[in-house]
């Protein structure tokens, strides 16, 4: 039986990095994450590991060549099994081009696109009440999880901050570039009848649930 392939895609603050790990779990499928494949390969000291590494230590990005050579030698290991499901791969058109081509070599094609939609504002309101404790990491949300005292941490009393990534201006210029490298991928796969749109302005969990039930 053919593996189907199945690319999730949705910004920053939807909650998709633990929606894509409890779907292809729950779906058997394997996840092609790019961040965890660098780390994998990274940490195994694998060939193309360890020109990864080269590049991170130098603080630049790891070059789109490489992270495709990883995402095939998986494929390669796991082919035939039930389905993949890829998340932070790929980013726009080109990348695309780029998996069409890989998955050719495999008698592959990508069976469809989940489009996790959600409102500019939903995701700043999300983000931007993020608070962090400096000390002990613990997570909350100003809103849906707020500390018992002021802006203090439940475990430690440390004054809780905003961290960078989660400030507005921050955040605007993230989304400005995933919607300029997502819509024309959301828009190629519209039109070719494969895209899958779900409301994401609902709880990560309850997106989570409609994903699984739609594919
Ligand atoms: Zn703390």
């Amino acid at each position: 039986m053919k593996s189907k392939i199945y690319i999730l895609i949705g910004p920053p603050g939807a909650g998709k990095g633990t929606q894509a790990k409890n779907i292809a779990s729950n779906k058997d499928f394997v996840l092609i994450s790019t961040g965890d494949l660098l780390r994998d390969n990274v940490g195994r000291k694998t060939e193309l590991g360890v020109i990864a590494k080269s590049y991170m230590d130098k603080g630049e990005l790891v070059p789109t060549e490489l992270v495709t050579k990883m995402i095939k030698a998986n494929i390669k290991q796991n082919i035939g099994k039930n389905g993949f499901l890829f998340d932070g791969f790929p980013r726009d058109l080109s990348q695309n081009s780029l998996l069409d081509e890989m998955l050719k070599e495999f008698d592959l094609e990508v069976d469809r696109i989940i489009y996790i939609d959600v409102k500019n504002e939903t995701i700043y309101e999300r983000l931007t009440n993020r608070r962090i404790c400096p000390k002990c990491k613990d997570v909350y949300h100003m809103k849906y999880n707020p500390p018992k005292k002021d802006e203090l941490c439940d475990n430690c009393g440390e004054q809780l901050i905003t961290r960078d990534d989660d400030k507005l201006d921050v955040i605007k210029k993230r989304l400005d570039v995933y919607h300029n490298s997502t819509q024309p991928l959301v828009d190629y796969f519209e039109k070719m009848g494969k895209i899958t749109k779900i409301n994401g302005e609902k709880a990560p969990k309850e997106v989570e649930a409609e994903i699984i039930s739609n594919i």
